[in-house]
């Protein structure tokens, strides 16, 4: 198959040239002016971007909560995420206390059984591991692991770990993502919130100052520093926060940011809203001037990546609460937090190139390019160089897509970006060299997403002599 016409858009910059995609799902050629062979399928691509396929490394499909469950699965949420633009995932896998990690990667991959794009897996622990449990990940292919530094009931790990884990899978050639809040501090804002009978949702975000996140960011790169490892910190939400990945970076400590559409549009306003509990997150949204931080942390490589932290829930069971779902949440700490947004996040960064943010190039590289570097799954994933999985999104820029839910894939009754329109879009994506979406239609076969083995990440920053 030929797409003609276009331009294209990776690692290699911008260029006029035609791209081939050959029997084998791969980039076979890119190039000025191909002609095409005999029996070759010609797509015209005038006007078009040729970008790669989005990698999205942050999800959360199938996932029980308490006693709700995300309302996306694996089939539903990759659907949507092909529709707009994304063809690769990694999603959490969790390996909760008392689990045996193998046992819990055995239930993801079932989970994940029907998923329609490509996926990875980072692993969870939430509790000392033995170094067998992390040379097995990293033998299935899973070589990065998620650690919580918040959610002291249920996730939480303590430094030891934290110090333990990052030593351990350095070792295997791995590294530690993690959620980056002082939990201990937010569990005495939260209980001395509802002793004194603050119950409403704003109290969310009250609750999870950004300096707590700051905190939690500084620990973490000394922690790294001292076991001459990198670390990524997942949904970077405040100013304070950036300030402290920049800090350590300035003193040649790998630490790689991650950041959210939302973090990016949305602030606290939207927690007074008489849909609020729709906006619970955590991190928490945050005042606007964090907002025009984070977009300059994006454009300036401070953050070196966007995904989505794709966590959705129903309206119905955002007002019911995870306990007691008879009368409604009876406070703030009740609501399941987390947003969607696996299918918007190339809309609405692209959105920041159309807004004079960030450059066309920014945009690929945040979502796309560094995503796959980071994450060991270049050079298959994330630019369109000869022999890449020619994952391809032939960009719309001039294609207007409303962002109501009604007018999105991903199964939830609620967009936070509802009222929006965005100004680019998928008009045809590709996977592996299968059609899969056009014009926001989904056009793949079911299950035909396959699991991605990921090989050791690289250092974002040149090792540091000492
Ligand atoms: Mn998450």
């Amino acid at each position: 198959m030929l797409l003609r016409g276009g331009t294209v858009l990776d690692v290699d910059g911008e260029r006029r040239a035609d791209l081939r995609i050959g029997r084998d799902g791969r980039v076979a050629a890119v190039a000025p002016a191909l002609d095409a062979d005999a029996d070759e399928a010609v797509i015209e691509c005038a006007g078009r971007l040729l970008v790669p396929g989005g990698v999205d490394v942050h999800t959360h499909l199938h996932l029980p909560v308490g006693d709700l469950q995300v309302s996306d699965d694996f089939l539903t949420g990759t659907v949507a995420a092909a529709i707009g633009g994304t063809t690769t995932i990694v999603d959490y896998v969790t390996a909760y206390r008392g689990e045996d990690p193998m046992d819990a990667l055995a239930t993801w991959r079932r989970w994940a059984e029907p998923a329609c794009v490509d996926y990875g897996l980072h692993m969870t622990f939430t509790e000392r591991v033995p170094e067998r449990a992390i040379a097995a990940c990293v033998e299935a292919g899973i070589t990065s692991f998620k650690l919580y530094m918040a959610y002291p009931d249920l996730l939480q790990v303590d430094d030891d770990v934290i110090a333990e884990v990052m030593a351990l899978t350095r070792k295997h050639g791995a590294f530690v993502t993690l959620h980056c809040e002082n939990g201990g501090a937010i569990e005495a804002l939260r209980r001395a919130a509802l002793a004194e009978g603050r119950t409403g949702v704003m109290e969310h975000a009250r609750t999870r100052p950004a300096e707590m996140e700051a905190e939690a960011v500084r620990r973490a790169a000394a922690l790294a520093e001292r076991a001459e490892t990198s670390v990524y910190v997942v949904h970077l939400s405040s100013a304070p926060a950036l300030a402290e990945v920049r800090r350590a970076r300035a003193r040649g400590v790998d630490v790689i940011a991650e950041t959210c559409p939302q973090y990016l549009y949305l602030d606290t306003a939207r927690l007074a809203d008489p849909d609020g509990a729709s906006y619970v997150c955590t991190p928490p949204l945050r005042d606007p001037w964090h907002v025009e931080e984070l977009w300059n942390g994006i454009a300036t490589g401070a953050v070196q990546t966007v995904a989505t932290d794709h966590c959705p829930f129903t309206v119905a069971d955002r007002r019911a609460g995870v306990r007691d779902r008879a009368g409604g949440f009876a406070d703030f700490t009740e609501i399941p937090g987390g947003l969607p947004g696996i299918e918007t996040r190339m809309g609405l960064i692209w959105e920041g190139v159309v807004a004079g943010r960030i450059t066309r190039t920014d945009w690929v590289r945040l979502c796309a390019e560094a995503p796959a570097r980071t994450f060991g799954l270049w050079p298959a994933k994330g630019n369109l160089r000869l022999g890449a999985d020619a994952d391809v999104v032939v960009w719309d820029p001039e294609r207007d897509q409303s962002l109501d839910a009604s007018a999105l894939h991903m199964a939830v009754d609620h967009s936070p970006y509802h009222g929006m329109t965005v100004t680019g879009w998928p008009q045809l994506v590709f996977a592996r060299g299968d059609l899969v979406a056009r014009d926001g239609r989904y056009v793949g076969e079911p299950a035909r997403g396959r699991y991605v083995s990921r090989s050791a990440p690289k250092r974002s920053t040149p090792e540091r002599s000492t």
